[in-house]
C-alpha cells in the first residue's frame, strides 16, 4: 500500500481535502497533473460558508494577510443580471474573499505541506482500478508511467474528471452556450476612460460602467480598487469552451469587436481568462473506494459558488474517510457524504440555474422579470433568503432520529465560551477538527454518556451568555449531529445522544 487516501488533482477541493485528512491524522497523497502551481486565472474570490470554516480551522489570518485585504460582509452580490443589495441589512448574509485561486491555492498546499500531505506535481492519474480493499491508480509521472495503492481515491480532478469518467460515474445536465470572457486592462487611444467612468469610443459613442447588452451579447466593465479595468464579454458560442485552455489577447479582442461592433484597444493587460456555463451534477458522488469531490462533482450556471461548494465537499469527506481508514467508522457513515453534499450540491443547483433563466431573455419579459425581481430583493427575507441560499448557510443536512433538535444538521453557531480554563469560542474549540460534545447546563449525565465515546469525541464544558441548547454534539465539519433542549429534564436527551454518538461515531469503547 502506498498511502491511505489518493488524491487526483490540487485545486481548491483537493488541497483542502488534503489538510483536513492530515488534521484527521491521515496521510494522503496528492497527484497533480501540472508541474507547477496553478498559472491560468480562475476565480478571484470567494464567498459563503467555506469562509467561516475557514475562521473555524483558525487560517482566516492566513487567507486576510495573503489577500491584503480583511474578509469584510459583502455589500451586494450579482444575482443572474439583477443586483442583490445587502447594503442596508445590519449583518449581511455573505462575506466574501478577494484572492485569487492561485493564491488560495498556494496558501492550501503550503498548509497540506505542513501538516505532512505528500504533493506530487507533473504526476497525471491516467486510470483507475478498484478490488475489496484497495483502488489503484495508473500514473504519468516525469520519470514515466507507474501505479499506485492506497485505501481510498478522491476524484478531485476538476469539471473534466478522469477519475469520474473511469469510475463511470454519469455527470448528467446542461451545458450553456454562453462564453465569457474577461481581462484586466486599461484603455489606449483613440478610446478614453472619462471622468465620470465612461469609456467614449470612437465611431460608438459613450459606454457606461456596468453591462451593454448588443444583439451579439454582453460588454461590460467596471474599475477595480486597483484603479484597472475589469473588462468582460458575453456570448453564445454553441462549440462550448475549455476552461482550462489559455485564452490570447487576440481571442478577447476578435469577442469585444464582435459584441461590441467596434475595436477596443487595450493596454497593460493581464489576467486573460475564459469560462463557459454547465449545470451539472454526478449522479453519485461514491463508487467503492472512489470518491468525487469540488467540479469533479458539480458545476453550477454562475461565478461565485465551485470554491465554497467544493471546499465544503472536502471537509464534508475528510473526517469521515479517515474514520473508514481507522476502522471505527459505522455502517453508512460514509454513504452520508454522497447523502448530504449531493443535497447541498442540487441546492447550490436550483439557485444558479434560476440565475440562467433571469439573465438570458432579451426581450421584454424577460427584463420585466429582472425587474420583478429586483423590486421583491428590495425586502430584507428575500434578501436574506437568497443571500443565504448562495453562501450555503441555509442548508441543513437530514439528521437520523425521529425527535431531533431545530439545531441538528446545521452548522455550529460560533459561540462565546466560559470555561474553567478561561474564555474560548466554538471557532477555538474546531480548530483542531475534533468532534466535540459541549455541555452548556452543567449536566453532568450527558457528560457521563460522551465520555464513553472518549478518546474519539472530546467532551468538554462550558456556559454561554445566549445558550441555544443544554448540550451540543458537533461533527469535525462543525455540524451539529444532535442537541438537547435547553431545560430538558434528566434522562430524556440520554437515549437519543447515545442514539447519535454511535450513528457517528461508532459503537461505545470499552471500558480503559
Ligand atoms: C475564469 C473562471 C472564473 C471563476 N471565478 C470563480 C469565482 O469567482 N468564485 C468561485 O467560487 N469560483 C469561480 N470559478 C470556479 C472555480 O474556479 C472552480 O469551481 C474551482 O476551481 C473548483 O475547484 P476544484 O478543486 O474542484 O477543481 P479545479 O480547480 O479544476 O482543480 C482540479 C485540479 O485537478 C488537476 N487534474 C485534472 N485532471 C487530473 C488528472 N487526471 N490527474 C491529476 N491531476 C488532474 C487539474 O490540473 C487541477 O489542478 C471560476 C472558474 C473560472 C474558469
Amino acid at each position: 500500500m502506498d498511502a491511505d487516501v489518493i488524491i487526483a488533482g490540487a485545486g481548491p477541493a483537493g488541497l483542502m481535502l488534503a489538510g483536513e485528512l492530515c488534521l484527521a491524522g491521515v496521510r494522503p497523497l496528492v497527484l497533480e497533473r501540472q508541474p507547477r502551481l496553478r498559472e491560468i486565472p480562475k476565480a478571484n474570490g470567494f464567498n459563503g460558508l467555506i469562509v467561516e470554516l475557514l475562521r473555524y480551522r483558525g487560517l482566516l489570518d492566513r487567507v486576510e494577510a495573503a489577500s491584503g485585504r480583511p474578509v469584510l460582509p459583502a455589500p451586494a452580490a450579482p444575482f443572474g443580471g439583477v443586483h442583490l443589495d445587502f447594503s442596508h441589512l445590519a449583518d449581511p448574509p455573505l462575506r466574501a474573499v478577494h484572492l485569487p485561486q492561485s493564491r488560495l491555492e498556494r496558501l492550501l498546499s503550503e498548509r497540506a505541506g505542513e501538516l505532512g500531505a505528500c504533493i506530487r506535481r507533473g504526476h497525471e492519474v491516467t486510470g483507475l482500478s478498484q478490488g475489496d480493499a484497495t483502488v489503484t491508480a495508473g500514473v504519468r509521472g516525469p520519470d514515466g508511467p507507474y501505479r499506485v495503492t492506497a485505501r481510498y481515491l478522491a476524484g478531485c480532478d476538476g469539471a473534466r474528471s478522469r477519475v469520474r469518467e473511469a469510475a463511470g460515474i454519469p455527470f448528467p445536465g446542461t451545458t450553456y452556450p454562453e462564453v465569457n470572457r474577461l481581462a484586466e486592462a486599461s484603455v489606449r487611444d483613440p478610446v478614453t476612460r472619462l471622468d465620470n467612468g465612461e469609456l467614449d469610443v470612437p465611431g460608438l459613442g459613450r459606454i457606461r460602467a456596468g453591462f451593454t447588452r448588443t444583439d451579439r451579447g454582453v460588454f461590460g466593465f467596471g474599475s477595480l480598487a486597483s484603479g484597472v479595468l475589469l473588462i468582460q464579454t458575453t456570448e453564445d458560442e454553441p462549440a462550448g469552451v475549455d476552461d482550462d485552455a489559455p485564452m490570447t489577447l487576440t481571442e478577447f479582442s476578435g469577442s469585444i469587436r464582435r459584441v461590441l461592433g467596434a475595436d477596443l484597444p487595450l493596454a497593460d493587460v493581464t489576467r486573460l481568462s475564459r469560462y463557459g456555463f454547465a449545470a451539472r451534477q454526478a449522479e453519485r458522488y461514491r463508487d467503492g473506494r472512489i470518491l468525487l469531490a469540488g467540479d469533479a462533482a458539480h458545476q453550477f450556471p454562475a461565478t461565485g459558488i465551485g470554491i465554497n461548494v467544493g471546499m465544503l465537499d472536502a471537509v464534508n469527506l475528510a473526517w469521515k474517510l479517515a474514520a473508514a481508514i481507522a476502522g471505527w467508522a459505522p455502517p453508512g457513515l460514509l454513504d452520508t457524504y454522497h447523502h448530504e453534499r449531493h443535497f447541498a450540491g442540487a441546492r447550490a443547483l436550483l439557485q444558479t440555474q434560476a440565475q440562467v433563466a433571469l439573465r438570458r431573455g432579451q426581450d421584454p419579459a424577460a427584463q420585466a422579470l429582472r425587474d420583478l425581481f429586483t423590486e421583491l430583493l428590495a425586502d430584507e427575507q428575500p434578501a436574506r433568503r437568497l443571500g443565504a441560499l448562495i453562501a450555503g448557510t441555509s442548508i441543513r443536512y437530514p439528521m437520523p432520529g425521529s425527535h431531533q433538535h431545530a439545531l441538528a444538521g446545521t452548522f455550529a453557531p460560533d459561540l462565546t465560551l466560559h470555561t474553567s480554563q478561561g474564555p474560548t469560542s466554538v471557532a477555538e474549540l474546531m480548530h483542531t477538527a475534533r468532534p466535540i460534545f459541549l455541555d452548556l447546563a452543567g449536566r453532568s449525565d450527558l457528560r457521563e454518556t460522551a465520555r464513553e465515546w472518549q478518546p474519539r469525541v472530546d467532551v468538554r464544558s462550558a456556559e454561554t451568555d445566549q445558550r441555544p441548547a443544554d448540550a451540543l454534539l458537533i461533527r469535525p465539519d462543525a455540524r451539529i449531529a444532535w442537541a438537547a433542549a435547553t431545560g430538558e429534564p434528566a434522562g430524556t436527551a440520554e437515549p437519543t445522544l447515545r442514539e447519535a454518538l454511535s450513528y457517528w461515531f461508532g459503537p461505545k469503547l470499552p471500558l480503559r
